[in-house]
């Protein structure tokens, strides 16, 4: 305990000085590169990864000058979550699959082991609907087994509307499968995404993909361990005073949170998710601290985002500063990665707004903008059900790896991420004047 809280001092005292660079991008890349090492473990709730990242971006709230509230910059909540605890084993045919690579724990994992003389039966995608005569677990005489489901759904079914598609949702599946008892069940999947650890199943769930499982399918054995948590996370608030006098605010945002270890060589880095965001929201701060806004600008880097908006949620309904005084809020989330310029959430739902957000884009030669209508995606949502207006920007396309452990700063897109600084930087200076 002692040892790894020095740690924790050292490690933001030796980069407090050495990421504190003149060039935004520098200084971003710096940023980037140590929310997603190693130490910050994911930046979720295993090796204490969320603290350490609160912890530093404390650090950098107070060497940029931004002002807490209270004289604190976190503002604590709770919520529940599923854990995985220690580094899960799956093994086929007697072959050890790699975690990460060629597997990861589903995040509604419980805990569970079997070794190799448990049976297997393959359900394809294990749909279960009466009325149509589709039964995928005919072939299933015997409870207690392993299920090996296909995780996509046939298109055919997808498309007949007559079929509630609940009746073939992942949830309605491993329910079938609890119905049959199942020891486990593993998905094949096309590609690995872990995701929304917040419920948690009595038997282990696996993300098994598809190119990666040894055919036929002889025996498997597994190993498992997890457990339901509550947690205390904190959304991180701190703000630049405006120079006009007004109560009227802007809010910049971007959740820091991601998801966790299993060890700490397998976790999840969360370069672009949302380390990218986290970063420009610093170097937003930074730009702001010194090029004076007319309004408060109020800067929130939200947790919890990744369980399902559980902080921004929080902040909506325990507001520090009044919502109906915010004149805009930006949200940041995967702003590096790209090559079809950058999309607004909520350009469909504000365009005078948008009309800004687009001539700022067009002076400056950004290259594509989009919109489209808000939606639940991330945590600009619940403060816009609440009546703020809100922009969520991302970089739109481009190939890095989305919630699994490839998400790392060394593929990440810095043009796209220049690019949506700039729109950021001009559109809040257009909407302050
Ligand atoms: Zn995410």
């Amino acid at each position: 305990m002692l040892k790894r809280f020095s740690n924790i001092i050292c490690f933001i005292g030796l980069f407090g000085i050495s990421v504190f660079a003149q060039d935004p991008i520098e200084q971003a890349k710096a940023d980037v590169h140590i929310l997603t090492s190693k130490e910050f473990a994911g930046r979720g709730f295993t090796f204490d990864g969320n603290k350490k990242a609160e912890e530093f971006l404390i650090e950098r709230f107070k060497k940029i000058g931004l002002e807490p509230v209270d004289g604190k910059y976190g503002q604590p909540f709770n919520m529940e979550l599923n854990i995985v605890d220690g580094v899960p084993q799956l093994s086929v045919n007697n072959q050890q699959l790699k975690i990460g690579s060629d597997f990861l724990p589903n995040s509604v994992t419980g805990s569970g082991s079997i070794d190799g003389d448990t049976p297997i039966y393959y359900v394809k995608s294990g749909l279960y609907i009466k009325e149509k005569g589709i039964n995928d677990y005919s072939g299933v005489t015997s409870k207690s087994a392993v299920l090996i489901f296909e995780d996509e759904v046939p298109d055919s079914i997808k498309a007949d509307t007559t079929i509630d598609s609940r009746r073939y949702s992942t949830a309605t599946r491993l329910r079938n499968a609890e119905v049959l008892q199942a020891k486990g069940v593993i998905f094949l999947v096309k590609r690995l995404m872990f995701a929304e650890p917040y419920i948690r199943k009595d038997f282990p769930v696996f993300d098994v993909l598809r190119t990666s499982l040894p055919m036929p399918v002889e025996t498997i054995s597994y190993k498992v361990k997890s457990s339901f948590n509550d947690v205390e996370p904190e959304n991180l608030i701190g703000t630049i005073p405006g120079l006009i006098e007004s109560d009227s605010t802007i809010i910049i945002c971007a959740h820091y949170d991601h998801l966790s270890a299993f060890a700490d060589t397998v976790y999840f880095p969360g370069a672009n998710d949302n380390a990218s965001g986290t970063a420009m929201l610093l170097s937003l701060a930074q730009y702001f601290k010194i090029n004076h806004p007319r309004h408060k600008i109020i800067f929130i880097a939200f947790s919890g985002e990744e369980e399902g908006l559980i902080g921004s949620k929080y902040y909506s309904e325990h507001p520090i500063f009044t919502l109906n005084k915010t004149v805009f809020l930006v949200n940041l989330d995967m702003v590096a990665s790209g090559n079809d310029g950058i999309m607004a959430v909520g350009g469909v739902d504000y365009p005078d707004f948008y009309s800004k957000l687009k001539t700022v884009n067009d002076s400056l030669n950004l290259g594509p903008l989009y919109k489209r209508a808000c939606a639940p995606n991330s945590d600009q949502y619940f403060l816009s059900v609440k009546g703020v207006k809100t922009f969520y920007l991302y970089t739109n396309q481009g190939k890095q790896p989305y919630h699994n452990i490839q998400d790392v700063d060394s593929t990440l897109d810095w043009k796209a991420f220049n690019h949506t600084l700039l729109l950021v930087k001009g559109f809040i200076k257009a909407i302050d004047n």
